[in-house]
């Protein structure tokens, strides 16, 4: 839907689709953080627009998710599923796409958020043929990413477009310190950075009764449970949790249950992970005690949370790891890797335990530790709630995004309003009146 009264603003997320289900192998944290940015901007009073690619003709062209707030699938190269590291070479399509649809809309996105590097692609080269203020999120950063896996032939196309976003972009949003710190130590000492972490739905996420969860699912009520929630993917770290729980059993005569949540397709890499992972269960012998649920979508997946004992998350790294918010909003603490935005996120003692990524043991301690201490493991459950509640609301993000992108439109006017008085022809003239537009529907926007 179009409002005169509102100002248009587009996300821009190529592989992530907002309106997709979540937990395959190319939907996860980044299609959750659009969706919710996105409808809660909304809230706000802005328009928002989400373009991503179009994966399948069966697709519908565009989703409403509320009023305001869509979803625009664009063609960009063949409507079927294509690795990441292939897509850039479709991206100039994605622009094409993207500015027939803003033509045949007449709306002119004076601000455009791109999200993953390939986004930033497209960001880049709107920037160059329009006046647009881009801001951008990385999920995924090549320098990171390339130190743990063999770099394939896009890795220095990758990593140089991640250093030019960082310099030309109007600001860069990084969800957590940790992710800021490496962009400016790693990647470029140029460029302005925000921190601005990601959220949970709090009103999904939320404390509830572990035995009425329990008995929801069908799950025991005698069993301690440990809960993996995620992609399959090798740096997700889930050997290390499988791992170390075999070595839980041989110290606990108690009976545990490992269930492991997430959705895998095959002959895509997320299947070749999963039946690695599976055949390493049948291994340690743990085929009776692992249980695999498959995809689970957020309708469901708080009953996970709240009838696991513990949370682990051993990322090799993690830029921000939207999981570890919802088990603490589910007041379930987490043992996770001591990396990236697990650091900002986790209390260590308070609502769950830092460890050394790939560490086996000391996974193995950490849950042992949680498992056995009944006391504190109730106490960190309320803390755990509060924490997030307090921090890590979508809502409380939103409105950050908000008054950020207010204040960037609004200097973007002041820059195009002193050139006008310094150098007055019929372009500035025409950008002014256009900046003045956009001006009053910007502040119109309530933060
Ligand atoms: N997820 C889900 N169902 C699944 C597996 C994962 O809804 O079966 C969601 C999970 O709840 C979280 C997201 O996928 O919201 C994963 O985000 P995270 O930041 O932890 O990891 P990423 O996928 O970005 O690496």
């Amino acid at each position: 839907m179009k409002s005169l009264n509102r100002q248009a603003i587009a996300l821009i997320s190529d592989h992530a689709d907002p309106a997709a289900e979540i937990g395959l192998e190319e939907a996860g944290g980044q299609n959750v953080y659009v969706r919710h940015v996105g409808e809660n901007l909304a809230k706000l009073g802005w328009q928002v627009d989400m373009f991503t690619r179009k994966v399948n003709p069966d697709d519908d062209d565009i989703v409403q998710h509320s009023p305001y707030c869509r979803t625009i699938r664009l063609k960009a190269g063949k409507q079927s599923y294509i690795p990441r590291d292939k897509l850039l070479e479709h991206m100039p399509e994605f622009v094409q796409s993207f500015q027939a649809f803003q033509a045949s809309q007449g709306l002119h996105y004076p601000l455009i958020h791109t999200n993953y590097w390939l986004s930033a692609w497209v960001g880049l080269e709107l920037q160059k043929t329009s006046s647009v203020q881009v801001l951008h999120t990385y999920h995924s950063l090549g320098v990171v990413k390339y130190q743990s896996v063999n770099q394939p032939s896009i890795a220095d196309m990758r990593m140089q477009i991640e250093r030019e976003i960082l310099e030309r972009a109007n600001c860069i949003v990084a969800t957590s310190p940790q992710e800021a710190e490496i962009l400016r130590s790693q990647v470029s000492a140029y460029g302005r950075i925000e921190m601005i972490p990601c959220g949970t739905d709090t009103s999904n996420f939320r404390l509830m009764s572990k035995t009425d969860a329990r008995k929801q699912l069908q799950l025991s009520l005698q069993e301690q449970i440990i809960l993996y929630v995620g992609r399959f993917d090798p740096r997700k770290g889930i050997e290390t949790l499988v791992r170390a729980f075999a070595l839980l059993k041989e110290q606990s005569d108690k009976k545990l249950r490992l269930i492991i949540v997430g959705g895998s397709s095959p002959h895509m890499p997320d299947g070749v992970e999963r039946a690695r992972i599976e055949h390493l269960v049948l291994e340690l012998g743990l085929y009776e005690d692992v249980m695999f649920a498959g995809q689970i979508g957020h309708d469901i997946l708080p009953l996970y949370y709240t009838s696991a004992d513990i949370c682990v998350i051993p990322s090799h790294y993690e830029p921000f790891g939207l999981v570890a918010i919802e088990a603490m909003a589910c007041g379930t603490p987490v043992v996770a890797s001591d990396v990236g935005g697990l650091k900002f996120t986790i209390i260590p003692e308070q609502t769950g335990l830092l460890v050394p990524p790939q560490d086996t043991l000391a996974f193995a301690n950490g849950m042992y530790r949680i498992l056995f201490d009944e006391l504190w493991a109730r106490k960190m459950r309320k803390q755990a709630s509060a924490n997030v509640n307090q921090r890590f609301t979508w809502g409380g993000v939103a409105i950050q995004l908000s008054e950020l992108y207010r204040h960037i439109l609004a200097q973007s006017i002041m820059h195009e309003q002193s050139r006008y008085f310094s150098k007055p022809d019929s372009k500035n003239i025409l950008n002014s009146t256009l900046s003045q537009r956009i001006l009053v529907n910007a502040t119109q926007v309530s933060s």
